[in-house]
């Protein structure tokens, strides 16, 4: 075994995981950390808090896949956003079929995107938050899906 797969060896028996994965988790858990540090933790699809760094997705602005300048648009730091993984993969179903779907701009006067039923929703069934920091004014969640959240975190943790 050389010098540096035994090196490799030591990390990966010492921090209990294959060495390649614990670096890209590093880099994830740094830019997590860097983007609540900045207040940059939201989702720009719909417009909330992502609070857990499992649902955080890197997330590109105009697709680069089958473009005419993928590698272009892939590394261009522009084109960057973060987003829900939840609110991101609706997108890339939608992208993929070939509407371009931006739910943002298309988002229907006074209607909301519940990030659950991954629709729009009149803004009656959602509740207000008080975090004003946020660009929308209501949860991510309609007050129905809210509600069965609850009760399975409820059941989760019986
Ligand atoms: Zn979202
Ligand atoms: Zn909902």
């Amino acid at each position: 075994m050389s010098r540096e797969r035994n090196r490799n060896a030591e990390r990966e028996e010492q921090l209990g995981m294959p060495w390649t994965s614990a670096c890209n988790k590093l880099k994830k858990e740094v830019l997590f950390y860097l983007l609540k540090r900045h207040k940059e933790n939201i989702c720009y699809r719909c417009g909330c808090e992502i609070d857990d760094i499992k649902s955080l997705s890197i997330d590109h602005k105009t697709r680069w896949f089958n473009s005419e300048t993928p590698k272009k648009l892939f590394w261009d730091m522009e084109n960057i956003l973060f987003s829900h993984r939840e609110c991101n993969c609706i997108h890339g179903i939608r992208s993929y079929r070939g509407d371009d779907a931006e739910h943002i701009e298309q988002k229907p006067e006074s209607f909301e995107w519940c990030s659950r039923c991954r629709k729009f929703l009149p803004l009656e069934v959602f509740t207000n938050h008080v975090n004003k920091r946020r660009r929308r004014q209501v949860e991510q969640y309609c007050r129905s899906c809210q509600s069965v959240m609850r009760k399975e975190k409820v059941l989760k943790n019986k």
